[in-house]
């Protein structure tokens, strides 16, 4: 077979496939690679916004960003896929940060709390997260203690 029958062929599979997901494979493969990712963030309890602190409850909400803009370092290539300059956020979050105009270092006093909250994350996110899987599992013990109490 020759190279022009061959990518007919892988053109004509590909446009089938495009149509039975809706999108370009490509697209799909993002998708599920995001929803991977998600899952396993919340397998590890790390799905909270880097930026406002608030749990990701839904993929749709899910975005992966670098907390340091990599496209203004000394080094962009190193800055993008530098693991620890990546964070999980809101998308919402995400977004508002990169409408953020440069001048003005917060938005607003809202912004101020989750840049210093995110800022404090960064060095004592673990501890935090720690934190707040004791607790959940201290308010679990309580509740189910006075379930049992109302026996
Ligand atoms: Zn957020």
């Amino acid at each position: 077979m020759n190279l022009a029958a061959q990518i007919s062929i892988m053109n004509e599979r590909h446009k089938r496939e495009s149509e039975l997901f809706g999108m370009s494979v490509g697209a799909a493969n993002n998708k599920l690679r995001k929803q991977i990712m998600f899952d396993l963030a919340k397998r590890l309890n790390l799905h909270f916004c880097y930026r406002c602190g608030h749990e990701i409850v839904h993929v749709d909400q899910f975005s992966v960003e670098h907390m340091n803009a990599w496209r203004i370092a000394s080094d962009p290539v190193v800055a993008f896929f530098d693991l620890n300059n990546i964070a999980f956020s809101h998308l919402r979050c995400n977004s508002a940060a990169a409408r953020r105009s440069p001048q003005k270092k917060y938005a607003d006093a809202k912004e101020r709390k989750r840049v210093q909250f995110q800022r404090y994350y960064k060095k004592n996110g673990r501890a935090w997260n720690d934190r707040r899987i004791a607790r959940r599992k201290e308010l679990k013990d309580l509740k189910e203690r006075n379930s049992n109490g109302l026996e």
